[in-house]
């Protein structure tokens, strides 16, 4: 399964619709520092609700996501991603964030079809995309990771793999 195409709407600096077709296998996007790159990475991690908090999406609140770029943060900003299953049939995902002048609201769909967090979580599941994996490398990350003492890093690599939870079961052992 890939991801066939990104669709975004008023999100972030996006302001105008933006389609983006991705091919099967490796992607690269650049350009110039501002211009948008992490926001992409951003949409992707909104639309399927990758991390509870928006924090990790470099924004206080939601509605900070909507494009502001017209001095005013009204409306919908609106993310779709199309997967393109290896087999069977193609698979929709969209979410979208909604501000009026007194409230805001945050909604999940799945094949157009509105559905909960839970669901979307469930449905990735299936696919093999687990929302709590380490799925997707921020910015700073690496960095990060190379600065680290010996004893972070190899916290790092027993979480990816798996051997954290049966290190914490052990001490639990231990200690009873
Ligand atoms: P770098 O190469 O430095 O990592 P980048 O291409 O990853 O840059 P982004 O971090 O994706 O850039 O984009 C940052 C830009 O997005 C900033 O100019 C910021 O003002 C703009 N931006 C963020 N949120 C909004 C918003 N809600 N409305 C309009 N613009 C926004
Ligand atoms: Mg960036």
């Amino acid at each position: 399964m890939h991801i066939k195409k990104i669709t975004i709407k008023n999100f972030k600096s996006f302001g105008k619709k933006v389609e983006i077709p991705l091919e099967r296998g490796f992607t690269v996007i650049s350009g110039p520092n501002g211009s948008g790159k992490s926001n992409i990475i951003d949409s992707i991690i909104f639309c399927l609700g990758l991390h509870s908090s928006s924090k990790v999406l470099r924004a206080e609140k939601l509605t900070d996501l909507i494009y502001s770029g017209n001095g005013r943060r009204l409306g919908t900003a609106e993310v779709e991603i199309v997967f393109e299953p290896d087999n069977g049939e193609e698979l929709r995902i969209s979410r979208k964030v909604r501000v009026t002048e007194k409230n805001y609201y945050s909604n999940y769909y799945i094949n157009g079809k509105p559905a909960s967090h839970g669901e979307v979580v469930r449905v990735l599941e299936k696919a093999g995309i687990y929302s709590d994996a380490y799925n997707i490398v921020m910015q700073g990350d690496v960095t990060r990771i190379v600065e680290m003492t010996p004893m972070q890093r190899r916290k790092i690599i027993d979480d990816i793999a798996g051997i954290s939870e049966f290190e914490e079961k052990k001490a639990r052992a231990i200690e009873e």
